[in-house]
């Protein structure tokens, strides 16, 4: 329901309980019981409208404020693991420096996949930071105990 229309019917309700006073004003001269009965049923009728009105608009800006807070969340970026690495994503756009964006605000999209030294790595080029998807070789190849990334060597 639009707001234009909830306004619409509370105006038309008012309306209706404005006629239905000066009716019954003019009502009370009269002898008629049974006509004054039904001037006074239409009258509570009329009230219960006007109180159900009331609680549908409260209950459309509660709705309203409900969607509001959905779509802010549904437009935060989310934070998903590439390999080692976590990125930032916002829909299409990504990945995105995590550092960044949860220091700043900032969502800045990382460089394309590089190959550096036997892993692969994105650059930020806001924090000039390097993220590994794939980790690189160990610095000392020759050093590396067991059940390190050089075991076939030995
Ligand atoms: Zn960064």
């Amino acid at each position: 329901m639009s707001l234009t229309s909830i306004n619409a019917a509370v105006q038309l309700v008012e309306k209706a309980m404005s006629a239905l006073n000066g009716i019954r004003e003019r009502s009370r001269s009269s002898q008629d019981t049974e006509l004054n009965a039904h001037i006074s049923t239409l009258y509570d009728e009329l009230l219960a409208l006007k109180e159900a009105v009331i609680r549908l608009t409260e209950e459309n800006e509660e709705l309203r404020r409900e969607l509001r807070r959905t779509a802010d969340e549904k437009h935060k970026p989310e934070l998903k693991r590439v390999g080692s690495a976590n990125f930032y994503f916002d829909g299409d756009k990504g990945p995105c420096c995590q550092p960044c964006y949860e220091a700043n605000g900032i969502l800045t999209v990382l460089t394309e996949q590089e190959e550096w030294n036997g892993g692969i790595r994105r650059q930020c080029l806001h924090c000039k930071e390097y993220f590994y998807e794939k980790p690189k070789n160990r610095p000392n190849p020759s050093g590396g105990g067991p059940g390190g990334p050089n075991r076939w060597m030995g």
